[in-house]
């Protein structure tokens, strides 16, 4: 008899698993239809011996120290912080557009005040700022705008910025000084083995059994448990009975080439040429050295195996349907990026995922509270 059957070896169920296993002593089985642990985070060493990332590249950050604590207790880190260029007008230029990119795209000397005022001279503000359009064109006009923001989204989501909630372009944001990094959190770092290893080491526990190439559903009325972690996307969990949850999609095209290096930065964004949005080039994430050097290229899908939950209103409406059914059934419990349709950063996700263990800790600490004797006969039947 197991605790627990958790749907999922990503960051959801896998954090989940490793707590209930190690900390309340549950016994649990961890499901996968995939062949691998990790979920999208999932990397490996290719033919050539080069690591890569199977699902696009994944790059930590965080602002939580617990959730940064919480990892290191299964690896060592990499100090690592990302870097973008987007190919733009014939010229590669840093996104987040900052005073560089607008220097070296306008052939202009301007410091970070000037820049600040053309940023407001060209800017059309808005009353309400709603769509993912409104977002950039009323921080950096509609010019730069359409030059790094407009075709990429197009690509990337099959849909207008205007149509899609304004906190996805805002993941970007603008500067007015040189700082080149993605990301500004306080911790940016890469797992220094990779992040499979890490996943192993957090399955690793006596508690945990884990079942690959296995779709939950043929297993569900076969595996006496007791409660379930459920991971997976939250329409099928629910046999699509409102309709699909609309999930984007990408088919990831990975190369070797037979050369050192082939980019001058870990992503190249291409907005505004060929079917793929960007380039990543995983050696400069891994710190890898070889001779040859693998690339993956990223072509957005309509079909396909679900990465994005798409943020526009009538999505969330949708969900909002599903996540009734869901809090329905106390013994089902939804967590993570597919389960729970958010647009989750892996550290969003272990956050989210902690918050759900304490959350079951103190659930079964209250119903010990209220059925004391219960808990006596269960403990003395095992
Ligand atoms: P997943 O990792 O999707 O895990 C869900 C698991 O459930 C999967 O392994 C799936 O196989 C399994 N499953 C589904 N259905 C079934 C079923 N029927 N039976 C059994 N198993 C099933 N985040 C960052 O922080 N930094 C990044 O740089 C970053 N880059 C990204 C790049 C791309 C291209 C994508 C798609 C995502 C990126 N992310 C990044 C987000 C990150 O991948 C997610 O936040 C994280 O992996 C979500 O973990 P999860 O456990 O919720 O979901
Ligand atoms: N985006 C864009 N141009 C860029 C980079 C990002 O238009 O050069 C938009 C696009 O809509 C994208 C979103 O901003 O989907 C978020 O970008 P991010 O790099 O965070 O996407 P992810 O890494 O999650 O795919």
């Amino acid at each position: 008899m197991f605790d627990y059957l958790i749907v999922g070896a990503g960051f959801a169920g896998s954090v989940l698993a490793e707590r209930l296993a190690s900390q309340a002593g549950k016994k649990v089985l961890i499901v996968d239809i995939r062949n691998h642990i990790g979920g999208n985070a999932y990397d490996h060493y290719n033919e050539e011996g080069i690591l890569v990332h199977k699902y696009g590249p994944h790059i930590f950050h965080t602002n939580s120290r617990p959730v940064f604590e919480y990892l290191s207790q299964f690896t060592e880190w990499r100090p690592y912080e990302h870097r973008v260029l987007a190919s733009v007008d014939g010229q590669l230029v840093p996104i987040p557009i900052n005073l560089d990119t607008i220097n070296k795209l306008y052939s202009l000397n301007l410091t970070a005040f000037e820049v600040d005022q053309f940023f407001a001279s060209v800017a059309e503000p808005k009353e309400q700022i709603r769509t993912s359009e409104d977002v950039v064109v009323s921080k950096v006009g509609r010019e730069l705008y359409e030059k790094f923001f407009r075709n990429y989204t197009r690509k990337q989501w099959g849909m207008d910025p205007s149509e899609l909630d304004r906190s996805v372009t805002a993941r970007v944001p603008t500067r007015t000084n040189r700082d080149d990094r993605y990301f500004t959190d306080t911790y940016q770092a890469m797992p220094l083995h990779g992040y499979t290893r890490m996943f192993e080491r957090m399955l690793s526990h006596p508690n945990i059994k884990i079942m690959l190439n296995t779709d939950y559903r043929d297993v569900i009325n076969l595996i006496p448990y007791n409660e379930m972690i459920y991971t997976g996307p939250i329409d099928l969990f629910f046999n699509y009975c409102y309709g699909k949850l609309p999930y984007r999609s990408l088919e990831f095209k990975h190369e070797t080439l037979n050369k050192p290096v082939h980019q001058s930065a870990p992503v190249v964004n291409y907005p505004n040429e060929h079917l793929y949005t960007r380039i990543t080039e995983f050696k400069y994430l891994t710190g890898q050295e070889h001779p040859k050097t693998s690339v993956v290229y990223e072509y957005p899908q309509a079909e396909g195996d679900p990465y994005y939950p798409v943020p526009r209103p009538e999505n969330a409406e949708l969900y909002k349907q599903y996540k009734a059914l869901a809090d329905a059934l106390p013994n089902v419990h939804f967590v993570g990026r597919l389960a729970t349709y958010k647009y989750y950063n892996m550290d969003q996700v272990v956050a989210q995922a902690l918050t759900v263990f304490n959350a079951l800790q103190e659930q079964e600490a209250q119903a010990a509270r209220f059925a004391p004797d219960r808990q006596l006969v269960t403990a003395e039947s095992n």
